[in-house]
């Protein structure tokens, strides 16, 4: 494989193989295109460091991982050398919020098929590989788009998730969930999701600060029951320990949020470790208010600018100078201290960044990646269990078992970096190439893209 140099020419014919690749169908293709990637310091996935490895890639599989100089070059294929970068699998972002965002805008007016393949392709350039939905679907599209999957992060979705009336979701994603009062309701719209085929089933269990009503117990009882029947996972939106312990005597598979009214008690961790299988989403991204009291330098790295205008880079840096509330700064701290104490019993942390929400904005892809430091920095993970976090345990709540690792059989989906994310985890930022499917993602193409229409909008200003 040669480089492809920076040209507009290079970048035409990178973003003209990206489609193609998409568009022939196997029949119809030449026979797979091989490739050695050689040299690189290998993140498999699995929690094991490859120092010196080689893998090859096959059309758009893994086909063999090994060490350099014991992985043959197969005849005719190409040899691409890595020495001196890391590669990690890609990214399974599995709490987004799509289409309300489009820049500065957050409205409904957002979930066109337009936006979501654009923010689709946000999150390939900064190497995630698929993301979820997390019950705010407006329309069939996200099913559509998952049957026929455009350029860009593959789109899972929990459809349209579950609150009281009126009381699901914030901002204008509220009216996208259903809102039930009675079990048989409930029971009827789990079946619609299941026809549908959902990939997992959402709940709010928050009456928000007293504003709204909560989901009652003997709804979210009918609705994880018979989310159960159709083998589908129950995930909850919760703050409250009270609500928490409940969800999980109710049989609950994940939590889209930690708990952060008070400290998890004694009782929790032992049910959380009868379920070992349960898993539980940080959103440290969409809490980063409460969690940093300047603004971090991160603000200020290269990747921004080449995925967001100078304005949101403003607004961004600015959000932090804003004071929050102590009781919001205490339970940030309490969200914290409940990572470590799961973290000790052993929970199973899953990549999930409300990017895309009120709160997580519209900065789709970054949000994964300063969660990963996030879960470092203030969770205490180390660098190898949040990559496990965004990796393995994410695709694997998402039943994407062709994701999460570079190993025979699995899809070519990796990211290649500049520096060691074990050594410091904001390294997963410093991305030099990102592969989907096999096929390099045409980042310099995209972000040309981008960058025009930032200029587009600054002149019609
Ligand atoms: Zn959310």
């Amino acid at each position: 494989m040669h480089r492809v140099h920076l040209t507009s020419f290079g970048i035409f014919v990178a973003a003209l193989l990206w489609a193609v690749s998409f568009a022939v169908s196997p029949a119809q293709s030449q026979p797979a295109r091989v490739t050695l990637f050689e040299g690189a310091r290998l993140i498999t996935g699995d929690g094991g460091v490859i120092a010196d490895s080689a893998f090859i890639v096959a059309g758009n599989q893994i086909r063999e991982v090994g060490r350099k100089g014991e992985v043959a070059l197969p005849p005719g294929a190409a040899r691409v050398d890595l020495t001196g970068k890391t590669v990690m699998p890609a990214l399974v972002d599995a709490h987004v919020h799509m289409g309300y965002r489009k820049r500065l805008d957050f409205s409904q007016n957002n979930y066109t098929r337009e936006n979501l393949t654009d923010i689709l392709d946000r999150f390939a350039y900064y190497g995630v590989a698929a993301i979820l939905e997390a019950g705010t679907s407006r329309s069939d599209l996200a099913y559509e788009m998952r049957a026929n999957p455009p350029p860009g992060a593959l789109f899972r979705t929990a459809g349209r998730g579950f609150g009281m009336p009126n009381a699901g979701p914030g901002g204008p994603m509220r009216d996208s969930a259903y809102g039930v009062t009675t079990e048989e309701q409930a029971r009827q719209y789990v079946d619609e999701l299941a026809a549908k085929k959902a990939d997992l089933v959402k709940i709010w269990v928050d009456d928000r600060g007293g504003t709204v009503e909560k989901l009652k117990p003997n709804l979210y009882r009918a609705i994880i029951d018979e989310a159960h029947k159709h083998a589908m996972k129950v995930f909850a939106h919760i703050t409250n320990l009270a609500d928490a312990k409940d969800l999980l005597h109710a049989g609950l598979d994940g939590f889209a949020h930690m708990v952060r009214d008070r400290d998890i008690d004694d009782e929790m961790l032992a049910l959380v470790k009868q379920r070992p299988n349960t898993f539980f989403q940080q959103t440290l991204w969409g809490e980063r208010l409460s969690l940093y009291s300047s603004k971090p330098a991160w603000v200020d790295e290269p990747i921004l600018r080449e995925t967001f205008s100078p304005e949101e880079i403003r607004l961004l840096g600015e959000s932090f100078a804003k004071a929050e509330s102590p009781s919001a700064r205490a339970q940030g701290a309490t969200n914290l201290r409940n990572i470590a104490k799961l973290r000790a019993a052993g929970a199973k942390f899953v990549l999930g960044t409300d990017t895309g929400g009120v709160t997580g904005g519209q900065y789709f892809g970054l949000g994964s990646h300063i969660e990963l430091e996030l879960l470092v920095s203030r969770g205490g993970l180390t660098p190898m269990e949040a990559i496990l976090a965004g990796t393995r345990n994410a695709a694997e709540v998402l039943g994407l078992n062709q994701l999460g690792a570079i190993a025979p059989g699995k899809s070519a989906d990796f990211i290649v970096l500049n520096a060691n994310p074990l050594d410091n985890i904001a390294n997963t930022r410093r991305i030099d190439r990102v592969f989907q499917r096999g096929v390099e993602v045409p980042r310099a193409a995209l972000t040309a893209k981008w960058q025009a229409a930032f200029r587009s909008q600054g002149a019609s200003r």
